[in-house]
This record gives structure tokens, sequence and C-alpha cells, in this order.
């Protein structure tokens, strides 16, 4: 008797998404392969080392929603800990009140509001993984939504945690994004964020987020060729074939029994061999450029202050929110976020924020600026492509041609929710 042998399959990229569809599959029994373009795993799970301290510089913040992740790091032994305290301070000047001020009345009637947003969402299907069983209401742009729900009033709340969070302007939108980020433990985090409370729940990687990819490719072996150019994946009737070229600039052919892409899927006409179908449906995908900035400054009046932009709007290249120093860092290294868009300089996003940080509220210094890294962040489509089926379409690819798609752009930019959609259509498909 000849026992079959257990089913190939690559993986291209090794951000959160790929490495958890690599573990799920490991699990069951198959032989995985990850590709992975930069030196290091983990993705936007990205950390800086200095002075034995870890700061992110992309993912840094875990919830109780964060089941998955947190399972992780409980099997793989890495410490999670409280981000700092945080107070609320306006740093720009088309500020609306800080709601840290907020009266009685005003937070009676934020917490109603929170009640009333929790139970019109439990119906939207937003809590499945992915898109494809959403209602059609929550397609239109969030603004609509919120109208429909006589909740416009508070839109300026909604739409700062959305711009602080690096998910741009909401208003045109689809509303399921918003939804989707908002749970009821983002959501109330947020509102005690906004209303300067401590935000108990909100835990961060002690030896920063990167780590847990790190841990998790050593504990399940995973075979991750980092430094790999993938040139070309054809896909045939019995196998897919990937040509890559290695760190030494080897070139590879090696065939697999199915593919499952973890990588930004609008990069990928650039090797794969895609369909009408799926060019359609990558070409609709748009992101924004994100700046992250980790700078040592001095001078400033509270290190432990997380600063918050009241603003409806960003501007380009200009720090929107910042994260002060990890717990416990006797380094005053600050992580600021800036959007940007194609006429943006590294040069010009750290001007902008010497300017920042030598301004009231702060009137400090920058003493070195560590490292400003790029992302191209929040793939996603508008509302009219929403409206008009593009998940539904690129769901219904799931598992034809021996393809299975993954990442954030799937689910939403958020870890736990790249994993948990990872693992289901993992176990849908392969
Ligand atoms: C500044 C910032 C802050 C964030 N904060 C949080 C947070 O607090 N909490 C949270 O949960 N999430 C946060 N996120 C979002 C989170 O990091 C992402 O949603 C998550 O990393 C997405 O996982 P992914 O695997 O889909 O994509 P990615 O993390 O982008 O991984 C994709 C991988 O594919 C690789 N790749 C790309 N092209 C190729 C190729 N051609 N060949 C091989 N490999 C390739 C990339 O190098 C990368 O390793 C943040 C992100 C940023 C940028």
């Amino acid at each position: 008797m000849s026992i079959a042998a257990p089913p190939r399959i690559a993986v291209i990229g090794a951000g959160p998404a790929g490495l958890a569809a690599a573990i799920a599959l490991t699990e069951r029994g198959h032989t995985v392969r990850v590709f992975e373009k930069e030196a290091t795993v983990g993705g936007k799970c990205h950390s800086l080392h200095y002075d034995g301290y870890a700061y992110d510089l992309g993912a840094n913040l875990t919830t109780p929603r964060y089941r998955e992740v947190r399972a992780l790091a409980r099997l793989l032994d890495l410490e999670l800990q409280p981000m700092h305290e945080r107070r609320v301070v306006s740093i720009n000047a088309e500020s609306i009140p800080s709601l840290a001020d907020a009266g009685p009345l005003a937070r009676t009637l934020i917490r109603g509001m929170a009640r009333a947003y929790v139970a019109l969402r439990a119906h939207t299907g937003v809590d499945k993984p992915g898109y494809a069983e959403i209602g059609p209401h929550v397609r239109k742009p969030f603004r609509e939504w919120l109208q429909m729900h006589g909740l416009a009033r508070f839109r300026d709340l909604f739409a700062n945690l959305f711009i602080a969070y690096g998910y741009g302007v909401m208003d045109a939108l689809p509303a399921a994004y918003a939804l989707k980020f908002f749970d009821r433990i983002h959501f109330d985090a947020a509102i005690d964020t906004v209303l300067g409370k401590d935000v108990e729940t909100t835990l961060t990687f002690t030896a920063g987020f990167q780590a847990l990819w790190d841990a998790a490719v050593a504990h399940y072996g995973l075979d991750v060729k980092c430094e790999a150019t993938v040139h070309a994946i054809v896909r045939g009737e019995d196998q897919v074939r990937v040509t890559w070229t290695d760190a030494d600039g080897d070139s590879f052919e090696e065939d697999f029994d199915h593919l499952v892409l973890a990588c930004p899927l609008q990069d990928t006409p650039q090797f794969l061999d895609v369909s009408d179908e799926e060019a359609d449906l990558f070409g609709q995908i748009k992101t924004y450029d994100y700046y992250v900035t980790a700078a040592v400054l001095e001078g400033v009046p509270d290190a432990s202050t997380f600063v918050y932009p009241y603003s409806t709007r960003w501007t380009p290249g200009q720090p929107t929110v910042f994260y002060p120093p990890v717990l416990g860092s006797p380094n005053d290294v600050f992580v600021f976020y800036s959007y940007g868009d194609e006429s943006t300089t590294v040069d010009e996003v750290r001007a902008n924020l010497r300017a920042v940080v030598e301004a009231p509220p702060f009137s400090g210094r920058v003493v070195d600026i560590l490292h400003t890294q790029h992302w191209r962040y929040f793939p996603h489509v508008d509302s009219a492509a929403m409206q008009a089926g593009f998940f539904e379409r690129l769901e219904g690819l799931q598992g034809h041609n021996r393809t299975v798609y993954v990442g954030e752009v799937l689910s939403f930019p958020l870890v736990e929710l790249a994993v948990q959609y990872a693992q289901a259509r993992v176990a849908e498909h392969l």
C-alpha cells in the first residue's frame, strides 16, 4: 500500500495572515513553504529595537478581542503589558473640545450612543470573517449609515478615532470598515481613551509585536524563505510552479499543489498569471501612504501623555497621533504616525515632526530620529466597489485555480481579524 505524500503548499508573504495560514496548514499535516520578500517575518508587525527596548513601527495594540493572537502569545510564553498612562491632549488648532473635559450629561450621552451602536452593529454581519455576508446598508458610506440610524451627531467622535488609527477619512468609506473596527471592545476602549480614562484591556507585547511571529516560526519549525524574490507563479492543471531567487541570487523552480496569496493582492500581477477577473478585482484596491517615525525627544512636559488629534481631517506629512515611550523604558522614544500623499517625502515628515515637538503643548526638542518607516496601509475598496459586489466576486474565486486568498484586504487591518480570516479560509479550502 502506498501512502500519498502530504499536499505541498506555497504561501506568499510572511505577515500575520501568511503565518497564521502556514501554522494552520502545518497543523493539518501539509508541507508548507513560505516566501517572504523582506529579511524579517511579521509584515506590518515590525519592531525597532533600541537600547534594549522594542518600539513597534506597525501593529502594537491588542484587546480581549484578540483571541487567537493572545492564545498564541500564551503558547509561546510572550509577555503582554499595559501601554502607558494616557491623557488626552489636542495638538491641533482646528480641534473640537476635548472629551476629557466632558460633563456628566455628555458622558451619559456618549455611553448611550455606544449601547445603541453596539446593538445595531450586531445585526450587520460584520463579525463573520470577511465581507461576503454583510448586508446592503453597510456597503454605503459610513456617514449615510450613521444618519440612517440617528447617530450622525456622534460622527466626529468616530471620525477622529478612524483618522487616529490610520483608516483615513471615514465619511465616504463603506460603513462596513468602521463597523469591523469598532466592535464593542474597541469602541469602549476608544471612548475610554477620548474620555481620558485608562484602558486596562489594551495590551502590547513587551518584546514587540514582531517577536510573536519570530517565536511562532521557531516554535512550529516553519519553512520560511526570507529575502525571496518570486519572479513567476504559473498555475497549471496539476500544480503551481513558483520561480524564485534566494538572498544569494540563486534561482529555483519548485512545484506545489496549492497556493496561498498572503501578500498585497494589488502587487501580484507583477509575478502571477492573473486571470482577467483577478486583474479587474486587484486593480480596485486602494491604499494610503503612511509614515511611522521613532524619535528620541527631550524636554517634553509629560512623557506618559497620549496626544490625540481632534480633527476630522489629516494633512499630508503632518503627524496625526503618537505613542509615548513604552512602559518601563528609560528612553524618551516616541512613535509618531503621519499620513502622506504621492508628493510626501521622509524629510518633510521629519521636518513637520520637529516643528510639532518644538511648539506647545510639547515645547520640547527632537534629539534624534531613529527611523521612519513607510507603509502602504489600509488596503480597501470604495463604497461603489463594495456595493457592486467586490467581495462576493473575490470570495467566489476562493479555492479555484489551486488558489486561496488571505490578508488584511479581505479581513481588515487588525492582526486578529487577518489571523481569524486566514484560519477560516484555510480550513474551508485546504
Ligand atoms: C502603523 C500601523 C499600526 C498598526 N497598528 C495595529 C494595531 O495596533 N493592532 C492591530 O491589530 N493591527 C495594527 N495594524 C495592522 C496590522 O499590522 C495589519 O493589519 C497586519 O499586519 C496585516 O497582516 P497581513 O499578513 O495581511 O499583511 P502584512 O502584515 O502587510 O504582511 C504581508 C507580507 O507579505 C510580504 N510580501 C509583500 N509582497 C511580497 C512578495 N512579492 N513576495 C513575498 N512576500 C511579499 C510583506 O513583506 C509582508 O511580510 C497596524 C498597521 C500599521 C501600519
